[in-house]
């Protein structure tokens, strides 16, 4: 359906001895010859420029890729665009919209090391992987005088800039793409910007330096990343009435805890951890009884320890000038390295059975003695949190022996908490020294890096939140989109006809909806005692029967249609993770700490459980769950961004990674296709395509095909010109559009006129 009906796949010419390539890898021999040429799927499912030798209705015989000949059913052809169109700036601007179209152009691109493209409103970057001459204070000069306009993420700073001083309204940089296709990177170099062209306070410094803070504790090397963001984020930038950076704010969302206890083969668990241990200086090290990273347990899961060009060493001692900068006392980074060291030693703990109804108690050794020493608190407390619990039984309090597995759920739930609630305070730490008190509103920059869609081979309760986020933000995408496409007709004096588009009203109801919606559905099963993940998957096939969006499959699993398609969830540990449970006995243990961090987790955690953010707090299973969901406290979060989102102008980028093995120079097509399609780059392409899609200026066009005319009318103004133009060369009426100072194609329509430049020329 991406074919354009005024697509002339036509048999020009039998240049066939001209015509040797390979596949698109080699851009520059082969655009020359790009004439008359159609796209056609080869078998293993890449594109290929083919030349149409002959045509007979269904049929089409076609030379491609070195002179082979090939019979193909004509209409699996699609139509390439002229030369000039090749690597436009905008892929608004080519005349053929089609799939292989979009990823030729973006590779024509990326081949030339231009790897930021716009995609109408959208900035879409594809991940180099290497190092690219594109940045830097010259290019931060170009683009603040304008001398340079080709899409960059410092255009969408700039703009962000301006648009923000011009109106006093708050703007968001809006980030998105897969893991590994360059957020981050893109995030910072956002901020270079805005620090560069806002700097002056020194602010600007610290909100920099808060990236190493946060990548040492939220980044992790992952099968995707070497340095892989474990959380998501968003900084917000305040800037005064001259354009200074005043101060600046960050959230965060949904660090993946998992990973501090269990880490696959191959990746590692945080970098803070391994840095601390290569980094840390002999008198550090010997407080904290430190050891090398092969001697803790939970390091020793994956036998990965280092990082291609990363040196940790050197790594930590970053992390500490910018812990520094941003005003964390040398006492306090001290207390902060001492709970990395005490998440390793709780790894070390070991058990030993007591008896013959599996009980067991910790082993008393360095391990718990460690743990003890650097949270301050009796070794003897710390072996009754970790291997009893006290319940309540009418009046009574009894205590409960734990099993081994009890035990060691308790004391990896025990570390987990630590490490994020650690993650947490350094944020505050960070908010604390960002801050300036009260800011205007109207004056301030949010930059949003949040992890995009996700469907694996086994999706588990990671990507169910995940892609419930991206639900979320699709939705503000379109809207937006929607609207700034409108503007622009309407700036332009063009006829605009509502276009139609799929929004995911649905999808976003599937988990919303109260009471029967995924999120409260997930809650309630969490709360009974009996719950299990077969019961919750089984309540969902049972309460959820008229949403086209939801599929339940057999056993544990249920699938959701979500914009950018359908995900099989399997609901295998969903009810665990969404309770998160730290057992009170826990919480009190840490509260009992003479030192200050563990005291300060522990209220925090304890005030968290007393005031809920969004509607009530379940209270039917006991004291433990006296504490908000994973999913409602992330529902909650994700309202406040989208409310905060809402009341900014936006500007999207959408990152692209073009390769899994994070190597330069390679490009996929189905993998660049698969994420252009998530990240519905693909539909703002097609949203176009219902309207007026390519635009060239009444100058433009009248010089580019004004010597077509018959009786040469150049003394003529452009806009008569061009009529004259449209008119000889009988281009529909329902084809274009006059604006004011544009012309409006319809997609094809350039496409036909350069045909005619060509035969004429
Ligand atoms: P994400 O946050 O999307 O998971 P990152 O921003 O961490 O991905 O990028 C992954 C890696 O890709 C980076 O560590 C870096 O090596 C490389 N990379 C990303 N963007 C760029 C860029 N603009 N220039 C050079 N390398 C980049
Ligand atoms: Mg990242």
């Amino acid at each position: 359906d991406d074919e354009d009906c005024n697509a002339s796949v036509s048999c020009q010419g039998s240049g066939l001895g001209l015509w040797s390539n390979k596949k698109w890898g080699d851009t520059g021999s082969y655009a020359a010859m790009k004439k008359n040429q159609s796209w056609f799927q080869s078998s293993d499912g890449d594109w290929e420029l083919a030349r149409v030798l002959n045509s007979s209705g269904t049929e089409s015989l076609i030379s491609y890729s070195e002179g082979k000949v090939l019979k193909v059913s004509s209409a699996s052809l699609l139509p390439a665009n002229p030369e000039i169109l090749d690597g436009v700036d905008d892929l608004m601007q080519l005349s053929y919209l089609n799939e292989p179209s979009v990823l030729y152009n973006l590779q024509y691109r990326y081949d030339r090391d231009m790897i930021y493209s716009k995609a109408g409103p959208v900035l879409v970057a594809i991940n180099p992987f290497k190092k690219i001459p594109l940045y830097g204070n010259d290019y931060i000069d170009a683009y603040e005088s304008k001398s340079k306009d080709s899409p960059h993420v410092y255009a969408i700073a700039d703009t962000a800039i301006r648009e923000m001083m011009r109106d006093e309204v708050n703007q968001s940089i809006v980030i998105s793409g897969e893991s590994g296709a360059g957020k981050t990177e893109t995030a910072k170099i956002a901020m270079q910007y805005l620090a560069a062209l806002g700097g002056g306070s020194g602010i600007e410094y610290e909100i920099l330096k808060t990236n190493p803070i946060l990548e040492a504790f939220g980044n992790a090397k992952t099968s995707r990343n070497n340095n892989s963001s474990r959380f998501g984020k968003l900084i917000e930038i305040h800037f005064s009435e001259t354009g200074k950076i005043s101060g600046a704010q960050i959230q965060t969302f949904l660090l993946e805890k998992s990973r501090v206890v269990q880490c696959s083969e191959g990746e590692r668990s945080y970098h803070s951890f391994y840095q601390l241990c290569a980094g840390a200086p002999p008198s550090l090290r010997e407080k904290l009884n430190l050891k090398g990273v092969h001697e803790y347990k939970y390091l020793q899961q994956s036998t990965c320890h280092s990082i291609n060009g990363v040196n940790d060493a050197e790594q930590f001692h970053i992390v500490v000038e910018a812990l520094d900068a941003v005003h964390v006392s040398k006492e306090n980074q001290e207390n902060a390295f001492a709970m990395l060291a005490a998440v390793l030693w709780l790894g070390n703990v070991t058990f030993s059975v007591i008896d013959n109804e599996n009980h067991v108690e910790p082993v008393i050794d360095e391990a718990l003695l460690n743990v003890s020493k650097l949270i301050g608190c009796e070794a003897h407390a710390l072996k009754l949190a970790l291997s009893t619990r006290k319940m309540k039984a009418g009046n009574d309090n009894i205590v409960q022996k734990l099993t081994l597995a009890q035990a060691i759920d308790t004391r990896d739930a025990l570390a987990k908490s630590i490490y994020s609630c650690l993650f947490d305070w350094l944020v505050e730490q960070i908010n604390k020294s960002l801050s300036v008190g009260k800011h205007q509103t109207g004056r301030s920059i949010s930059i949003l890096d949040i992890y995009g869609f996700e469907s694996f081979d086994v999706n588990s309760f990671e990507q169910f939140c995940i892609n419930y986020a991206n639900e979320r933000l699709q939705q503000h995408f379109n809207r937006h989109l929607f609207k700034l496409e409108q503007e622009e007709y309407i700036q332009d004096g063009i006829d605009w006809a509502k276009v139609e588009f799929d929004d995911n009203e649905d999808c976003l109801n599937l988990f919303e909806k109260k009471p029967l919606g995924l999120l409260t559905l997930l809650d309630e099963e969490s709360t009974f005692p009996n719950g299990t993940d077969l019961t919750f998957a089984e309540k969902l096939k049972q309460h959820i029967t008229s949403n086209s969006s939801f599929k339940g499959e057999r056993g544990k699993a249920f699938t959701v249609h979500h914009y950018a398609g359908e995900v099989t969830y399997d609901t295998s540990g969903f009810l665990e993770k969404n309770r998160d449970l730290l057992h009170l006995d826990s919480i009190k243990l840490l509260s009992s700490c003479t030192c200050e961090l563990p005291q300060a987790f522990a209220s925090n955690m304890l005030s968290l459980s007393e005031k809920p953010v969004h509607g009530p707090l379940h209270k039917s299973g006991g004291p433990d769950s006296q504490k908000l969901s994973v999913v409602t406290k992330f529902k909650g979060q994700l309202f406040q961004l989208m409310q905060r989102l809402e009341s900014t102008t936006p500007h999207f980028i959408r990152c692209i990674k073009p390769n899994n093995s994070q190597s330069p120079g390679i490009y996929h097509q189905g993998l660049v296709l698969q994420q252009l399609k998530c990240c519905g780059v693909l539909e703002v392409v097609r949203i176009s395509r219902s309207g007026f899609p390519t635009r060239m200026s009444h100058q433009k066009f009248a010089r580019r095909y004004g010597f077509l005319l018959l009786k040469h009318a150049a003394l003529q103004d452009p806009l008569s010109v061009s009529v004259a133009i449209l008119h000889q060369c009988d281009i529909l009426p329902e084809m274009y559009q006059i604006g004011y100072t544009k012309l409006f194609f319809r997609t094809g329509q350039i496409g036909k006129l350069e045909d005619t430049r060509k035969r004429t020329l």
